[in-house]
């Protein structure tokens, strides 16, 4: 786990002005990564780096000089199509790299002249999908989240006996994943509309978002050789946001005995950039268990994720309808919540998911499952803030909602704050509803 040093000096300050706004979700302090080229062009996607409003080009910014030794080689294979690279090097160099990145930017440095023309306005970009993720794996950590749909499913047992051991995944689907932006098509399906004896085919009626955060994989580990729970971090390289799209009326009718497929693969949308889990050291949490919960079996259990394994990651999203989006309106704020509410920490994850010799490979990526927290106001689900659907929401033109409707964009954010610490944001995750294509 990562210390903290001078890159998180609250009163470090750019000479990229932008940096130094107070709303900034990208000060000199969080140097998050994504891969970017100027908007329509048919340049190469390439590594960079958010400072302010601006992006810094890492490949031009090492030709240029910016940068020696271990941090050299860092930007320069980070100024690739994908971060795959800079994913597989480690700890050290990252740690390197944003060190020189936060030297070079910082104000006073004799770098401004050099690194000026290596910086692109976020404004005049568009973004890939940050890495050539191998495999996918969709986790459920909140224990608020599985109580609140076991309640829909099964009102007298609504939370499995394997979910205080466990932490519950599955393998989800790659080629479907997008970034920031990604529009889609509602997807067609088989449903069982309640009482019916035999399922009906057409466009999905129960259309919903998850609020989730994306954990993208550093070096990993050979097959055959688990990753201790005391090292698990280090094989971390970031963190962005999530929505893992999903169609409750065909999940509900296809997803037992195997679980989720075609109600979850169809779309998953990432924010651009990745936060790195140095950024975020200043906004670690202690992990704990309730006493009268099973405690982690030894292999997912650790000292240093007992002191700081949970992460204050403030966390929201807002809802925009086509109606609105043409009176002008501003999207409405559906949920706040925070990510140290997980009842499974990022160490448990990789801990968990390497034990049986199952090999993570850089660039692979995880989603933590919809983050929920305690109260109903928190939910990261339209499921469970309509409670199934019979609740409806008064949208600010006075439409209502109980899923998602064509049309509607759905919008993640995240950040962190905390007194003496400079905050840090996310960035948006932003998806659009389209019309289903119909056969
Ligand atoms: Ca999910």
């Amino acid at each position: 786990m990562y210390e903290l040093n001078e890159t998180h000096d609250a009163g470090l300050r750019s000479w990229v002005e932008s940096a130094n706004a107070p709303d900034t979700d990208f000060p000199l302090q969080n140097l998050p990564f994504a891969v970017y080229r100027r908007q329509g062009s048919h340049e190469p996607l390439r590594g960079g780096v958010a400072i302010g409003d601006q992006i810094l080009d890492l490949n031009a910014a090492a030709t240029a000089g910016a940068f020696e030794g271990e941090a050299a080689v860092a930007a320069r294979v980070a100024g690739g199509e994908t971060l795959n690279a800079l994913m597989a090097l480690g700890p050290r160099a990252w740690s390197a790299l944003r060190l020189a990145l936060s030297r070079a930017l910082r104000e006073g440095f004799d770098t401004q002249k050099t690194l000026s023309a290596c910086l692109l306005p976020q404004a005049q970009a568009e973004y890939g999908v940050p890495a050539s993720i191998g495999d996918y794996t969709d986790f459920y950590t909140s224990v608020h989240h599985a109580t609140n749909i076991g309640r829909q499913f099964r009102p007298d047992n609504p939370l499995l006996p394997n979910y205080k051991w466990v932490p519950i995944g599955y393998h989800g689907r790659v080629s479907s994943i997008g970034v920031s932006g990604q529009a889609f098509p509602r997807p067609m399906g088989q449903t069982l509309p309640p009482g019916a004896l035999q399922p009906e085919f057409g466009p999905c009626k129960r259309l919903d978002y998850e609020l989730e955060i994306g954990i993208f994989v550093g070096p990993g580990n050979v097959a055959g050789e688990p990753i201790p729970i005391a090292e698990a971090e280090a094989h971390v390289f970031g963190v962005c946001l999530l929505n893992d799209w999903s169609a409750r009326d065909i999940q509900a009718w296809e997803y037992q005995p195997l679980g989720p497929f075609l109600s979850k693969n169809f779309a998953t949308t990432l924010s651009p950039w990745i936060v790195t889990l140095e950024a975020l050291a200043p906004f670690r949490m202690p992990f704990s268990r309730p006493a009268d919960d099973p405690q982690p079996l030894p292999y997912l259990d650790a000292s240093s994720d007992r002191a700081r394994g949970a992460l204050d990651l403030q966390l929201e999203v807002h809802l925009q309808s086509q109606n609105m989006r043409e009176q002008g309106l501003a999207p409405k704020r559906l949920t706040h919540t925070s990510y140290r509410h997980a009842y499974w920490t990022i160490s448990q994850l990789v801990a968990h998911h390497t034990i049986n010799g199952c090999n993570l490979k850089p660039g692979d990526l995880f989603g933590s499952g919809t983050l929920s927290g305690p109260t109903l106001d928190q939910a990261g689900a339209l499921i469970e803030l309509t409670k199934g659907g019979k609740e409806p929401i008064v949208m600010p033109d006075g439409q209502m909602r109980t899923y998602l409707e064509d049309g509607d964009t759905v919008i993640l954010k995240g950040w962190c704050e905390r007194p003496g610490v400079r905050r840090i944001g996310f960035g948006e995750c932003r998806g659009t509803v389209l019309q289903p294509k119909t056969l």
